[in-house]
């Protein structure tokens, strides 16, 4: 058997999750010599022996791999023999470029959960516990490399105790940054309305919980920011909280102790507990069960809770109180970036919560709760957040470093590098001054930890957009980039698929490159460009973003389209001063026309008794399709297609007429929502299908926030893949606004390849 020595590098999340151990671990047990190394490359590795141990080495580094590491390219070189007599161990180099991937934060591990509810351990019930498998991560590292100096737990020197394990290779903490124990690492403390520290340690955690026992609020200190936790079976103390956060309905995210007390709220599929129990540990949007307990008032007229499992130790601990499912929603007033400061929550959360659990562990980011749900046979992405950023998402291709500054709203923002694609977590709505600043931070975190310095920054065409104006101050080659050609790019990438594909882009807002607001789209093309093939009809929206608020002000619009000015008399009316909003529509004040798919639904649910206006975004639509009880019935509303202006127009003007008629003849609300989404489902499949007949493409990318209502989603792919359409859908990423900085950026990097 010939003896070789190979120079192995590896790349990808291989750093503080515990790869090194691990090499070692391979490298004895097959009777190699040799060392690894972290590189600021990733992990380099030299081994020596027979060659057939060494093949076997080599594929166990991908095949056996720690759960948090994520193996990307892997070389091996030949190269000439050493002499040293054993495999060692070697210490950090900080040298070079920079590729090694930051890992998201990882819920507590089973080992860790093990020691902690085990009384003889000597991190028993401490909140704080963590190893190379499991912690925080992305948001407590302040720069690179990932070295202890450089997160959050800076100011914390280990123990004898803690910094042995540290330096252990066989150990689970070997080189786990934010290692600790109670004798050297952060504590807990209560803090009451007053800002003043009225508990420490386990005082403080019992005397939270006897406080939410007793039905107060409190805020709680987590990963990424601050929770504020309630007894979400408290029906008092719930409608308090949203009274205090000015959140009137929007559902609110519950946490409970484990999968059985899941079962008993929501019915669950295989996939929902999978999403569920998963290191991520994001919140999982699932079907109510009846008898459940919980107070009305954490989803009120909706059909679904919001649930997730504990993830940091701390969850568990308050979980075991007296209270048994808790309320747990993002620390901050609505469409503020979740609080992360201890003196910044006592301020900012201070006429909300009674008091604060907090601890002096330092959260460098932010990090929202990411949101899944099932839809169309799989769990999709409604919020990408925590737990999942900053983990790259692959690309097919690779090319120039672009950065994406993402949309106005649900904004995140993206950096590609090489075949990879970096986004931020959800940082929010840009109006808000606070997101602003977490946008500006964001960018420069990614930028840093991946050593990305974008030489285009691609942004929305909106010039008033906050982000496009950002774009525009910095010193960089800058793209406008179409909201909905956006959308299409960033399914098209996501998929690996290099296009062209037929978009069918069902949105709320964007906006359009005739400076009118788009939404209903249909476009044909690729990260190179696009072409505007099909849309609904532009009509006018009465009062702009207050006919968003109130679907009554965009029914009366569109009636007035359809009809003139010899409206139907339909029941919801009555309700209204609908003479003002003609008045409006005919005289073209303060009405810019849009083609939103959004606009539409609320149209239709306002016209047939649904929602008249609205408390959260999209909660027309959301009820309209509720009530269709999860079927589509084979009668459909029949919608016509004209061209017009070099393209197809696809008749919003004989929908509503359609729908005019059914309200005015008695149909059931269900009946109408079944028969509306029937019909969009329908003409849009016979769009897609003339496209292909003119164009000779049988793919079609599906985007837009509209696609998150699963009714929808579902009918249009069965349809499309029926008619034989290669039909593409978001995975990784949500179809809402959440994607459009991955969009903007692959388009801004084929824009570059041009120049
Ligand atoms: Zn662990
Ligand atoms: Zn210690
Ligand atoms: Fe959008």
């Amino acid at each position: 058997m010939p003896t070789e020595r190979w120079k192995i590098s590896v790349r990808g999340i291989v750093q503080g999750v515990g790869f090194r151990p691990f090499v070692y671990r391979l490298a004895k047990e097959r009777s190699l010599t040799g060392f690894v190394a972290n590189t600021s490359d990733g992990v380099a590795v030299e081994a020596q022996g027979q060659v057939a141990r060494l093949d076997d080495f080599l594929s166990a580094l991908r095949d056996e791999a720690p759960p948090l590491a994520q193996v990307g390219e892997i070389v091996a070189v030949p190269i000439p023999l050493g002499d040293e007599g054993e495999f060692v161990l070697l210490h950090s180099t900080a040298c070079g470029p920079v590729s090694t991937l930051i890992s998201p934060d990882v819920a507590v591990c089973d080992a860790c959960l093990a020691e902690f509810f085990s009384p003889a351990d000597r991190r028993f019930r401490y909140p704080f516990i963590n190893c190379t498998n499991c912690g925080p991560r992305y948001t407590i590292v302040e720069r690179i490399p990932y070295d202890r100096p450089h997160t959050t737990m800076r100011g914390f020197a280990m123990c004898a105790t803690c910094r042995r394990e540290y330096d252990d290779p066989g150990n689970r903490r070997f080189h786990a940054q934010p290692n600790c124990c109670p004798d050297c690492g952060p504590q807990l403390g209560l803090v009451a309305g007053s800002g003043r520290l009225v508990a420490r340690r386990d005082e403080a955690l019992r005397e939270a919980i006897l406080r939410l026992a007793a039905g107060e609020i409190v805020a709680v200190k987590g990963i990424g920011g601050f929770h504020l936790a309630v007894d979400a079976a408290n029906a008092q103390a719930v409608s308090c909280l949203r009274q205090r956060k000015g959140r009137e309905a929007k559902p609110l995210a519950v946490m409970v102790a484990d999968l059985s007390a899941a079962r008993k709220i929501c019915r669950l599929e295989g996939m929902e507990e999978q999403a569920l129990t998963s290191q991520e540990r994001p919140i999982v949007l699932a079907v109510k069960k009846a008898g459940h307990g919980l107070a009305e008032e954490v989803a009120p007229e909706c059909d679904q809770f919001g649930l997730m499992l504990p993830y940091a130790p701390l969850h568990y601990l308050l979980l075991q109180g007296v209270v048994r499912t808790l309320v747990m929603t993002s620390g901050n007033r609505s469409e503020e970036p979740i609080c992360i400061d201890n003196d910044e929550a006592v301020q900012r959360l201070g006429g909300i919560a009674d008091c604060f659990l907090i601890h002096d562990r330092g959260i460098h980011l932010p990090c929202d709760d990411s949101v899944v749900g099932l839809q169309a046979g799989m769990l999709r992405q409604i919020r990408r957040s925590r737990g999942f950023a900053p983990k790259p998402i692959g690309l097919a291709e690779t090319g120039g470093m672009v950065l994406g500054v993402g949309a106005e709203l649900k904004n995140t923002v993206c950096l590609l590098k090489e075949n990879q694609a970096f986004l931020s977590q959800h940082i929010g709505d840009l109006k808000n001054l606070e997101a602003y600043r977490v946008f500006q931070q964001s960018i420069g975190q990614l930028g840093a930890l991946f050593e990305i310095s974008p030489s285009l920054i691609a942004h929305d065409l909106h010039p008033q957009y906050l982000s496009s104006r950002w774009a525009e101050e910095q010193n960089v080659v800058t793209l406008g980039v179409q909201h909905h050609h956006a959308h299409l790019a960033a399914c098209l990438a996501e998929n690996h698929q290099e296009g062209p594909a037929i978009g069918i882009i069902l949105d709320g807002t964007g906006y359009g490159s005739d400076r009118t607001i788009w939404g209903g789209e249909v476009l044909l093309g690729d990260a190179g460009g696009y072409q505007r093939f099909s849309a609904l009809e532009s009509l006018p929206l009465p009062g702009g973003d207050a006919a968003v608020q109130a679907p009554w002000r965009t029914a009366v619009s569109y009636l007035h389209a359809a009809y003139g000015a010899d409206l139907p008399d339909l029941p919801f009316m009555g309700e209204h001063e609908c003479g003002v909003i003609l008045d409006m529509v005919q005289k073209g004040l303060n009405s810019p026309l849009n083609s939103s798919c959004g606009r539409l639904f609320d149209a239709v649910a306002a016209m047939c008794g649904g929602r008249q206006t609205i408390q959260y975004e999209a909660q027309a639509a959301i009820e309209l399709m509720q009530v269709a009880a999860w079927e589509l019935g084979k009668e459909v509303f029949p919608c016509e297609v004209y061209e017009e202006d070099a393209m197809l127009k696809i008749s919003v003007r004989s929908l509503i007429r359609a729908v005019a008629q059914a309200e005015q003849s008695g149909m059931a609300q269900s009946e109408i929502s079944r028969r509306f989404h029937g019909g969009l489902i329908a003409v849009f499949t016979r769009v897609a299908e003339e496209a292909r007949r003119r164009e000779k493409i049988n793919t079609v990318a599906l985007s837009g926030g509209v696609f998150q209502n699963r009714l929808l989603l579902e009918g249009m792919t069965s349809s499309l893949g029926r008619a034989g359409f290669q039909v593409l859908v978001h995975k990784e990423l949500p179809c809402n606004d959440g994607c459009i900085s991955l969009g903007q950026a692959v388009i801004g990097r084929e824009a570059l390849k041009k120049r």
